[in-house]
């Protein structure tokens, strides 16, 4: 899977408004022929018809001028993306399964719970607590600089850079 973010683009992808200092919009990704590309929508386009490609989204804000940049994207951004990439069975998308659910281990949202072996690859069973279910997620054995290089197109692309990149690593 590879990632595209629209550039240049503070504002509304549909009506090309610039979104002003604190006024909160949508963030979509959409799934496009195994692209993720980023689209930003001002919230009286977001209910406009957005195609079936839509992967995932969140609402966010622009931040005020002079004030660090939030953390806008949270772990529910994450844990969706995560959900939604179940069964998908592309090496780029399993990768990026895999780096999410790192990320969600140290956040604390995961829990490890097992490790098996399934048709020679190792599959990781997760808890998740707050909804009392279990997650599989195979691991795609990623280098560190692999995990790296997914970890900072990932934040890149969700304009997140509070992403703890050495954090993800050496997990297992
Ligand atoms: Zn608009």
């Amino acid at each position: 899977m590879e990632w595209k973010i629209n550039k240049g683009s503070k504002g509304c992808i549909l009506c090309n408004k610039e979104f002003c200092e604190e006024e909160e919009y949508y963030s979509a990704l959409f799934d496009e022929n195994n692209i993720f590309i980023r689209k930003d929508y001002c919230t009286s386009c977001w209910c406009k018809d957005k195609g079936d490609e839509l992967f995932s989204f969140w609402k966010t804000r622009l931040p005020k001028k002079n004030k660090p940049v939030q953390k806008f994207v949270n772990n529910e951004v994450f844990l969706d993306m995560f959900v939604r990439l179940a069964g998908k069975n592309e090496p780029s998308q399993r990768n990026l399964r895999y780096v999410l659910a790192l990320y969600l281990i140290r956040k604390k949202i995961f829990k490890l719970k097992s490790f098996t072996r399934e048709n020679e690859e190792e599959l990781i069973t997760l808890y998740y607590p707050r909804e009392n279910k279990e997650f599989s997620v195979f691991n795609p054995h990623l280098k560190e600089e692999e995990i790296e290089a997914i970890t900072s197109e990932m934040s890149q692309l969700l304009n997140y850079p509070y992403l703890e990149q050495e954090a993800l690593i050496n997990t297992d």
